[in-house]
């Protein structure tokens, strides 16, 4: 008897279509882009093969590519011509994401520009704040204010959407204070709460030049092994004002998805890191692998409990749809 209901409805690829659980639509992508400040760069990330970090003055043409292909989210990281202990560059006025942000609007004002909030990338130690000198840790209550300014210049750019992807203790609240006392109420804020200590990250230090000169970051990121601690960096994000929330590596944490997906009303971001890219990239490249299985890891995914995926995988998945696959 089950048996025969199970064929009755994947009888006709319409019922199939129709019974599908999970779809992955352009919608759902969120492309990462690497912007450099310094002019005419187009260049390969060698560790990311199809990823190129970008110039400001060649973004326009990454836009209208963006564009045409039907991606509607976009995060831009940036690459800064100096880095300084304070990470500077990373809440001035004319920074290079707040820029790069200021010229998607003007060219391309449909596209969901997400800005990443964070001073690893404008550092030039690497890491998310400032440096304790007798400690050689960051030190979290002088680093808050800075991310506050971060997330404000980014606003007056006209970011659409806050990513603090910083861990420091209280920075989603202090964050929507900022963004409230300077007139972005309406901004939400996108947490990057739950974010593990992963290898996965290798290849995107590579991408947006932030590696730690020294240390590292675990002090401030969750240990592989844990899954209730998720569920407390959860509840404390959401408690502090959060709209949207990050697991952060994505194949990995599948279970950490649906975790946050069945104890939160707030909409999941799995961000498909670097070295998921990148691994599965070169068994595609290889030939070891099917292309679809880039489709099959996004629909993971979504079945996980995501709403939203943030990937490199972007671009072609968008083709992969237009030419029908699934
Ligand atoms: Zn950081």
């Amino acid at each position: 008897m089950n048996f025969d209901r199970h064929r009755r409805m994947r009888r006709t690829a319409y019922m199939r279509d129709m019974v599908r659980e999970t779809k992955v639509g352009k919608e759902d992508l969120i492309y990462p882009i690497f912007v450099v400040e310094a002019d005419d760069v187009r260049k390969e990330v060698p560790s990311m093969k199809g990823v190129f970090q970008v110039s400001l003055n060649l973004l326009e043409k990454e836009l209208a590519e963006v564009n045409d292909l039907g991606i509607k989210s976009v995060i831009f990281f940036g690459i800064p011509n100096e880095k300084d202990p304070e990470g500077t560059g990373a809440y001035h006025d004319h920074g290079v994401v707040q820029e790069a942000c200021r010229l998607s609007k003007k060219h391309y004002p449909e596209i969901l520009v997400i800005l990443d909030t964070c001073l690893c990338e404008y550092t030039d130690h690497g890491h998310c704040g400032l440096i304790d000198s007798k400690t050689q840790d960051v030190d979290n209550d002088l680093t808050l204010p800075l991310l506050v300014r971060t997330a404000v210049s980014q606003a007056k750019a006209g970011a659409d959407i806050i990513a603090p992807s910083n861990m420091m203790d209280g920075f989603v609240s202090e964050i929507r204070k900022g963004l409230d006392d300077n007139g972005f109420r309406h901004i939400p804020i996108m947490s990057y709460g739950i974010k593990y200590s992963s290898k996965f990250y290798g290849p995107f230090r590579d991408a947006a030049e932030s590696t730690p000169s020294f240390g590292d970051r675990r002090t401030y990121q969750m240990d592989p092994a844990n899954r209730l601690e998720a569920q407390r960096e959860l509840e404390s994000d959401l408690a502090e004002g959060c709209d949207m929330m990050i697991v952060k590596p994505a194949l990995s944490y599948l279970d950490i998805i649906r975790d946050v997906r069945n104890n939160s009303n707030v909409p999941v971001i799995a961000y498909n890191v670097s070295g998921e890219y990148s691994m599965t990239r070169t068994a595609v490249d290889m030939g070891l692998l099917d292309e679809a299985v880039i489709m099959e890891q996004m629909v993971s995914m979504k079945r996980a409990g995501a709403d939203m995926i943030i990937t490199y995988f972007a671009k072609d998945i968008c083709r992969m749809i237009d030419e029908g696959m699934e």
